[in-house]
């Protein structure tokens, strides 16, 4: 069984073929900058030369085109008819308190997610768009739909409710929703394989750290809190996102800086978070660490804001769980950040966390577990691997259907 992956943005669609008889990977690829100047897709077929094409992609249908030819492509291709698909596999954002799982696409799953397109205005409507495509260019191929929310739908009623009038979330459904729940999902469910145990026995703490950010309690396999919320702002400070912050903050900065509604969205989702509290050095991690390293006071407060969040979360989801079993770290940074696990872990011994400096330094982008054998608590860094999440998923679905 071929599975195709597709996660549809605004400007680019980022596409994986796996092969599930072993979950292999036999392509991917990227088309980006559709509908701007310079738009182009790169194609990786496995174990061979990656292929480059720069061409006018005007819309999303010319570049789900241009995958599908890549894939059935004599040179640079890997499959030879498009009926070898058998199921197209699709992130999508938001599946608001509907979906707690992955779905297949009807026209009334359709319609439902047209109607979360408030709840994520930016992303629904890209991940909706490539559906549409899908659905045209491949007529006989089913299209599952695989939700970043669903994995933290688990989350219960203390955990997910605000304290603000309780008419809000009957009318709006204003609660917490969380996100980046497939990559969780795959971290958890990987970190209990590498150990050996049953996830069902554990409490784990995910750290998913990358241009956003979440933190995620996941207690006998399930969500049971997570950092970000309605929107994609809430918890750590990410790379333009301020993370938590005072709600009366808002209405103040709006009045003492004449903000209009507009003005003060661009401050809490892009002006903040690393980009804001370094002054301008940067949104990457990258630089806020060689700026820190040699000696910058605005990066390392930024790297000082970040790690005392992560410790906090880290400290009240063990609460929450009246426990911890294990620690990952995953995305962008907690792959690539040896020095953050480090100052992070190592001031969280009263846990039983105890990481051994000599794995973890200078591991990046790979497996590994980084805790000493005497941990009380197992501590790894797990490449996520989201694409493959929603592959097995689709997977399943057309095995049940
Ligand atoms: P996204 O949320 O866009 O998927 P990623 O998971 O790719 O983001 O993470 C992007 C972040 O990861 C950036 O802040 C980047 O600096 C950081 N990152 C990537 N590689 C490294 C590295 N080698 N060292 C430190 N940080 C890294």
């Amino acid at each position: 069984m071929k599975i195709l992956v597709v996660n549809s943005g605004s400007s680019s669609i980022k596409y994986c073929l796996f092969d599930m008889a072993d979950e292999s990977l036999l392509a991917k690829g990227l088309v980006e900058r559709i509908g701007i100047r310079g738009s182009l897709l790169n194609h990786y077929p496995a174990g061979r030369d990656p292929f480059k094409k720069e061409i006018s992609i005007p819309d999303h249908r010319k570049g789900i085109e241009l995958v599908i030819d890549a894939l059935l492509n004599n040179e640079y291709g890997v499959i030879k008819d498009i009926t070898e698909i058998t199921a197209v596999g699709h992130r999508v954002v938001h599946g608001g308190e509907k979906y707690s799982g992955s779905v297949l696409i009807t026209e009334d799953v359709m319609k439902t997610l047209n109607k979360f397109i408030e709840l994520a205005p930016l992303h629904n409507p890209p991940n909706i768009l490539g559906i549409k495509v899908c659905q045209e260019l491949l007529p006989d191929t089913p299209q599952i739909g695989v939700f970043d929310t669903a994995f933290h739908q688990t989350i219960p009623e203390h955990a997910f409710l605000y304290g603000l009038p309780y008419t809000y979330y009957e009318k709006y459904r204003i609660r917490r929703y969380g996100f980046h729940g497939t990559s969780h999902k795959y971290v958890a469910q990987r970190a209990a394989e590498v150990l050996g145990k049953d996830i069902k026995k554990l409490k784990i703490i995910t750290c998913h750290l990358g241009n956003g950010s979440s933190i995620t309690a996941v207690k006998e396999g399930k969500s049971i809190d997570t950092s970000l919320g309605f929107g994609t702002i809430s918890g750590l400070i990410m790379g333009t996102r301020c993370g938590d912050i005072d709600p009366a903050i808002i209405p103040y900065l709006m009045e003492k800086e004449s903000l209009n509604f507009e003005e003060m969205n661009n401050i809490l989702y892009r002006k903040s978070g690393f980009m804001g509290l370094s002054e301008g050095i940067s949104s990457d991690m990258r630089d806020l660490e060689e700026q820190a390293l040699a000696g910058n006071q605005r990066a390392q407060r930024t790297l000082n804001v970040l790690f005392y969040g992560l410790k906090k979360y880290i400290g009240a989801y063990t609460a929450a769980m009246n426990g911890l079993d294990v620690l990952v770290f995953t995305a962008g940074i907690g792959e690539n950040a040896p020095q953050l696990r480090k100052t992070v872990c190592q001031d969280l011994s009263f846990f039983g966390i105890n990481i051994d400096n000599t794995k973890n330094d200078g591991l990046r982008g790979k497996e590994a577990v980084i805790s000493t054998p005497d941990s009380r608590v197992a501590v790894l860094v797990i490449p996520t691997y989201e694409e493959l999440m929603i592959a097995r998923d689709t997977a399943e679905i057309c095995n049940n259907s």
